[in-house]
């Protein structure tokens, strides 16, 4: 605490006081290097529109596959922190700006009103103590649940560092926490940030999962790609453990921007760095292969580390597998189902439903386009 103390009071001071509608805009604008969030396409910049005032918008898919359109600043950009890959970190010299929590929450409800925006997405630099942040997060929380009968979807980001109580009063108002693990290891995250550590992060997410047990909300986390040279090996079997041991909702991608971050940074000099968009994508596929069918992080096929860049992830593992097709789509299961290029779980269920009218002898209907059906073909029977 006491260390933290000491970089407050070098946390850069705030030089400009624009007014409140373009505060506004620029810490909308700036949350866009703090995703942690529900769309991959906002790391490209994309998805996302400028809606009335200058505000931000960003469509995104929750983790129980709900789409809205929130309404996402940052309270500050405003950081003691030191993170080498974020352009809002303390040593970089621009203008520092902050919202009082009753302009974010009558920001937000004017959009509301109007139907503009369904829910808000609130993020901070850290320009206080942890708690201290929280605080104010908390305060907006209060003002739309509370005075103006908000009962929509309020995501917050939890501080690294947090008290148990100040995670605890956040878990109590919102419907979604997001704490940022950043990194794939100790080793790699001390190579993004000297305040940041390992440990205390997920500390912090094993108190957020075990509030889970006494207050409804969805957990995540985010990675960032590429900014620390670790491979993808490392962020898949992390990504695993992160389902498995603490039970997340969602992991989160974010391809590292060269440019953006510190000139030592390993992610600056990467022969690959034009490529993290790319592996951003791919491992958002592994994603989708350890979530939703089934698969286990050392089935992933990889290349030195690396999940190749030129194909599916699914669509790789199937031709190094030989053995496991075809497929008799009369007669597999779910899982064995999902197995196969091509097939979700949408068009899993579809089959086994169509099963229980009789056998089936072209199941090209089930697939929504001929695209899809043609990858699927080479790996099924009927
Ligand atoms: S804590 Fe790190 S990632 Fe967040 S705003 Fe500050 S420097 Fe950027």
């Amino acid at each position: 605490m006491l260390r933290q103390a000491s970089l407050f009071e070098k946390a850069p001071a705030i030089k400009i006081k624009p007014d409140f509608r373009e505060r506004l805009s620029l810490l909308s604008r700036d949350s866009r290097f703090d995703l942690a969030g529900s769309c991959a396409k906002d790391a490209l910049g994309q998805g996302r529109k400028r809606g009335p005032l200058g505000r931000w918008l960003y469509p995104v898919v929750l983790p129980n596959g709900r789409r809205m359109t929130l309404f996402r600043t940052l309270l500050s950009n405003q950081c003691y922190s030191d993170c080498a890959y974020c352009p809002l970190r303390q040593e970089r010299d621009f203008p520092r700006l902050s919202l009082k929590p009753e302009e974010i929450a009558e920001a937000f409800i004017s959009l509301w009103r109007r139907k503009i925006v369904h829910g808000l997405f609130l993020s901070s630099a850290i320009f206080a103590h942890p708690d201290q942040v929280m605080e104010k997060f908390i305060a907006v929380a209060r003002i739309l649940r509370e005075k103006e009968g908000f009962g929509g979807y309020i995501h917050l980001k939890v501080i690294p560092g947090a008290s148990e109580a100040a995670i605890e009063a956040a878990a109590k108002l919102a419907n979604a926490l997001s704490l940022n693990i950043e990194a794939s290891a100790p080793k790699r995250l001390a190579c993004l940030s000297r305040t940041k550590k390992f440990e205390k992060i997920w500390q912090g997410l094993s108190q957020i999962k075990k509030l889970k047990e006494n207050f409804s909300f969805s957990q995540t986390t985010q990675f960032i790609v590429g900014a620390a040279g670790e491979t993808d090996a490392e962020i898949i079997w992390q990504t695993e453990k992160l389902y498995r041991q603490l039970k997340l909702n969602r992991v989160y991608f974010s391809a590292y921007q060269p440019g953006l971050g510190r000139e030592d940074l390993p992610g600056e000099h990467l022969a690959r760095q034009n490529n993290f968009f790319l592996r951003e994508h791919r491992l958002y596929q592994v994603d989708f292969l350890l979530r939703k069918y089934g698969f286990s992080a050392r089935e992933i096929p990889l290349k030195d580390g690396f999940l190749p860049l030129e194909k599916d992830p699914k669509e790789l593992w199937a031709e190094s597998n030989p053995q496991f097709f075809p497929v008799d789509v009369n007669r597999a299961s779910y899982r064995e189902l999902l197995r196969v290029p091509g097939i979700g779980p949408t068009i899993a269920r579809r089959i086994l439903e169509a099963r229980k009218e009789g056998r089936l002898k072209d199941i090209s209907s089930f697939f929504p386009n001929n695209k899809l059906f043609r990858k699927a073909f080479p790996y099924i029977k009927t």
